[in-house]
């Protein structure tokens, strides 16, 4: 194609309320500005039990469900929308394995993370579920379009 979608694909980050703790949220965004990523949207909430049934829904049946929903509403998070060239994908290698002790030196789970329970990032592992959660975190007036005007290096 002519890279106009490419361009424009979007993927869903949570910074995690670990990470909030811990003062780490500045150096997640980092990474992605430096990558060249765009930020459409970003916000601090607290999320509860109504969001993250919807968000983690495959996960409902899992053994660690509840002390999942546990760590997730122990306090703030940001919930941030990335855009650019094969974001979805670059951001789940940025990101790292799900299991800290897997995550490679220099990923953001490799970095940060010694453990799966408390693992720093949420991003998306598809466009589709992009698409999706970016629907449950963000109604579409709170994403900015903006032009960047050094494309050059952006893309
Ligand atoms: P990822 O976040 O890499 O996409 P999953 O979608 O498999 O990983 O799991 C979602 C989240 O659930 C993980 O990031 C982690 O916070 C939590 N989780 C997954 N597996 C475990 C586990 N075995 N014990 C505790 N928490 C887990
Ligand atoms: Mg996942």
């Amino acid at each position: 194609g002519s890279g106009t979608t490419e361009l424009q694909e979007k993927t869903l980050v949570l910074v995690k309320p670990d990470a909030v703790q811990r003062r780490l949220v500045g150096d997640v965004i980092k990474r992605f500005e430096r990558r060249g990523f765009k930020l459409v949207g970003m916000k601090l909430l607290q999320a509860n039990h109504g969001i993250l049934d919807k968000h983690y829904h495959q996960l409902r049946q899992k053994p660690f469900y509840p002390s999942l929903l546990a760590y997730m509403t122990s306090g703030p998070l940001v919930a941030m929308v990335w855009e650019g060239y094969n974001v979805v994908r670059s951001t789940r290698a940025m990101v790292g394995d799900t299991n800290s002790a897997e995550a490679k030196p220099g990923t953001i789970r490799g970095d940060f993370s010694m453990h799966v329970s408390r693992n720093v990032v949420h991003a998306s592992d598809s466009v589709e579920m992009a698409h999706k959660e970016i629907g449950f975190w963000f109604h579409s007036d709170e994403l900015v379009a903006w032009e960047c005007s050094d494309r050059d290096y952006t893309y």
